[in-house]
């Protein structure tokens, strides 16, 4: 078996600690060589403060997985590439469509991987639902995306500051399971976004796209959580539920569960095959209807939000 593949994670934050870190763990492909964090640690794990540091300290370690909010990610993914290392993004892949393009183009340039992970993507159902609906006659399609930001996002005030995208933080998490799995591209039409009245984002989301596709967003559901994606079509209907986890057709359960433990240990498999085979995978589409959404959407204002 060849020697696993060592991993510097940068920002041990919520998604560090319940996602990568158990991912990388569980797996005989990687080895969590150092963690890069102003605040956090992972026990056994050698730890920097500073990223520039680590680059210089450890060259032995090819990959760099990033975990940090949009905004600051970039400079993180700029100097790892420049230092040649691997990169992985978390999602969304950047605070802007062109600094992704610029990071792709320099991954290019140094022949190096750049993975721009969707975790949502990798839900146990959405490879059968992309396989289902792939000889269907799509009819319409609507997305209930609603859930409680203080519970998955509590006290992150980033989420609200310009670039952090408020509700389109899960919303493409969605719109990377609709970019995937129907058999024809869809764009944005119109858009209404419910921005708080002390905040930089917005907290609710309706969005209608061509093809009679929509979407409703939602930060403010307490109790029972929605992540669902009803299609109907000319053979019946179908849903994703648990955010991409669970497949139903014709209202009868086909596949999947009610997890997402699933996900983030098969985008470490695709990040170490990337790297394996010298690959980038770098898809925006997700992205570039946010863009639209905030290009377009008519801004409304709320209530104001406080954690
Ligand atoms: P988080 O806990 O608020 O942030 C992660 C870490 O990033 C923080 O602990 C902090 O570590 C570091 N950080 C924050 N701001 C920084 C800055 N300005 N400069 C440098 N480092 C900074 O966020 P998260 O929930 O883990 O989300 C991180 C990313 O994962 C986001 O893109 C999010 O969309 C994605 N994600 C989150 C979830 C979720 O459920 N929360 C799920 C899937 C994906 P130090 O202070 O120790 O440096």
């Amino acid at each position: 078996m060849p020697a696993p593949l060592k991993v510097a994670l940068v920002g041990i934050g919520k998604i560090a600690v319940d996602q990568h870190v158990p991912a990388i763990n569980a797996s005989d492909d990687w080895e969590l060589a150092a963690t890069v964090s102003r605040h956090g640690t992972v026990d056994g794990v050698p730890s920097f403060t500073d990223f520039d540091t680590m680059l210089a300290e450890r060259p032995d370690i090819p990959v760099i997985s990033l975990c940090l909010p949009p905004v600051p990610r970039y400079r993180y993914a700029q100097a790892a590439l420049m230092a040649g290392r691997h990169v992985m993004l978390e999602k969304p892949p950047g605070a802007t469509l062109s600094e992704v393009h610029a990071l792709d183009a320099l991954a290019t340039e140094k022949a190096l991987t750049l993975y721009a992970t969707w975790h949502s993507r990798e839900a146990t159902a959405v490879d059968a639902a992309r396989t289902w609906l792939s000889d269907k006659t799509i009819t319409r399609c609507h997305i209930t995306w609603r859930e409680d930001v203080r519970k998955w996002h509590p006290g992150q005030d980033w989420v609200f500051e310009p670039g952090g995208m408020g509700v389109f933080d899960p919303g493409i998490n969605a719109l990377s399971i609709l970019t995937a799995i129907l058999p024809m591209p869809v764009h944005l039409t119109a858009a209404t976004l419910e921005f708080p009245a002390n905040r930089d984002t917005p907290i609710a989301a309706q969005l209608t796209f061509s093809d009679n596709v929509s979407a409703e967003f939602d930060w403010r559901q307490t109790g029972p959580q929605t992540w669902d994606i009803e299609v109907e079509t000319d053979k019946g209907p179908m849903a994703l539920r648990m955010g991409g986890n669970r497949l139903e057709l014709g209202g009868t359960h086909l596949t999947g569960q009610d997890s997402i433990m699933g996900e983030y240990p098969a985008l470490y498999a695709r990040m170490a095959e990337l790297v394996t085979t010298g690959a980038r995978d770098v898809d925006l589409a997700p992205m570039v209807h946010v863009a639209d959404a905030m290009t377009l959407g008519r801004r409304i204002t709320v209530d104001p939000f406080h954690f």
